[in-house]
């Protein structure tokens, strides 16, 4: 076992972790240049803290009783260069907007986690890429390597992880000023929606909603009425907790309590890749208290399933652990249900949640990367479907999305095409749903509430 320097003088770290098979790893060149730069992080403040941890796994607990919904959205990588507090705001402001359509249509509090803040690193199905002949390591994230298909670019570098760290920060910075303050008052929130209605070429259908939000709008201030959250919003952030040479530097342990906590961001998620049961990354999410992810793709039996259970959640916390389910529109409605039936039937409080996006990737004739959006919402439409017939809540949705006005996803209301692909194609990684995509998602998912 080693021991790790901690934020705390004289606390040590216990890390089981680094001892096991870790995968999906950077392969660093340089090991005196990295560990020259895990020193520096060692000793950078945490970004985030251990007691809003613990707030959004209560908030999550309320998901897993059936009692609350999870909007968790953002990049499939965010990048160094696109960054700015524009980029940001147009994207947390999507999911405000996404947030409330839902919060009326679940009739339920809306649990916001962006995915940012920390979003930089990619687990890849193959170590290379071959593109005119030349074969270059595949690019993994902007914390380990560059996107240009140039030799020099892919080598991974140590120093970007400090970027990686630096930029988080900024971009925390962002979210708490534009959650905080009113920018985000639900009035002014709606109004965006009613904006985003006007030029939809399904306006018809979304008014419907919007007035019915206006009434509800009104009824509250009628009777003099001010939630809490009107004016504030609370906002969480999450990651894949892939690089263990970022995270394990970046762990601290309460004086208090003894309890660790990753604090690169508030939730992490174990990818579809690297959540092998005696591999390292399952052994170090053991380790912390944060509100966990796993992505369940359609290899998922439902015993591993519940051996995740046991490593990760072992005392059965509510809020702790939360199922990200990532199938595919063609196979959630079969292999879904095993699923949730055995984990129930062990009583297992994990949070349900649908990533409508990972098993319906696609290769379009121009060669990008694309979904269709019927694909996404048809895969959400049988997440809802299954757990219906089960009597068990629908907890959520994981998306990749921005709010720039990207062509990387085909369909939706304005119906975007193949040929459309090439115009506004920014992602370095996987597809994201545009903006108005997203808002497009968010109203007809709203109608499988049954309003
Ligand atoms: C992702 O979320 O970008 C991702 C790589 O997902 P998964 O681990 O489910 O493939
Ligand atoms: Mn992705």
């Amino acid at each position: 076992m080693n021991t790790l320097k901690s934020e705390l003088p004289g606390v040590r770290l216990a890390d089981t972790w680094s001892a096991r098979p870790a995968a999906q790893q950077p392969d660093w060149p340089d090991p005196t240049a990295l560990h020259n730069v895990t020193e520096q992080l060692a000793a950078h403040p945490p970004l985030v803290f251990s007691g809003e941890c613990d707030a959004l796994k209560e908030r999550l607990a309320a998901v897993a009783r059936g009692e609350a919904f999870l909007l968790q959205g953002g990049d499939c990588a965010e990048t160094f260069d696109r960054n700015s507090a524009d980029t940001v705001r147009r994207k947390l402001n999507t999911l405000l907007q996404m947030s409330a359509v839902l919060t009326y249509a679940a009739s339920m509090p809306v649990v916001k986690v962006g995915r940012l803040a920390g979003q930089y690193a990619k687990p890849r199905s193959s170590p290379t890429e071959t593109l005119g002949g030349v074969t270059l390591p595949t690019y993994r994230g902007d914390a380990v390597n560059g996107f240009p298909f140039t030799a020099e670019a892919r080598v991974p570098d140590p120093e970007r992880l400090l970027r990686m760290y630096q930029a988080s920060s900024d971009t925390l910075d962002l979210v708490r000023a534009f959650t905080k303050g009113g920018h985000a008052s639900l009035d002014q929130v709606h109004e965006w929606n009613r904006d985003f209605i006007a030029g939809s070429p399904l306006r018809e259908k979304y008014e419907l909603i919007a007035d019915a939000i206006d009434r509800a709008l009104h009824f509250m201030r009628a009777t003099g009425g001010r939630p809490e959250h009107f004016d504030d919003t609370e906002f969480f952030v999450s990651h894949e907790g892939l690089l263990l040479d970022y995270e394990t530097p970046l762990t601290r342990r309460e004086l208090r309590s003894g309890r660790q906590y990753a604090t690169s961001g508030h939730m992490l998620w174990i990818g579809e890749r690297t959540r092998q049961l005696d591999g390292a990354h399952v052994e170090y999410f053991s380790r912390v208290d944060n509100p966990i992810g796993v992505k369940l793709g359609p290899t998922t039996t439902p015993e591993t399933a519940l051996r995740l259970i046991d490593r990760l959640d072992p005392d059965r916390q509510p809020g702790r652990l939360t199922f990200v389910i990532r199938m595919g529109v063609d196979k959630i409605r079969d292999l879904l249900p095993p699923l949730v039936e055995r984990v129930v039937a062990e009583g297992a409080p994990v949070a349900w949640v649908t990533d409508p996006m990972h098993g319906n990737t696609m290769g379009a004739p121009s060669g990008h990367k694309t979904r269709r959006f019927d694909d996404i919402l048809g895969e959400v439409s049988g997440f809802f479907e299954v757990h219906r017939a089960l009597g068990t809540h629908p907890g959520g949705i994981h998306v990749e999305l921005t709010g720039d006005d990207v062509t990387e996803c085909v369909g939706g209301g304005h119906d975007l095409d193949f040929p459309d692909l090439p115009e506004r194609y920014e992602s370095t990684c996987d597809p994201r749903l545009n903006r108005s995509q997203s808002l497009d998602l968010a109203f007809m998912v709203a109608e499988f509430f049954g309003t």
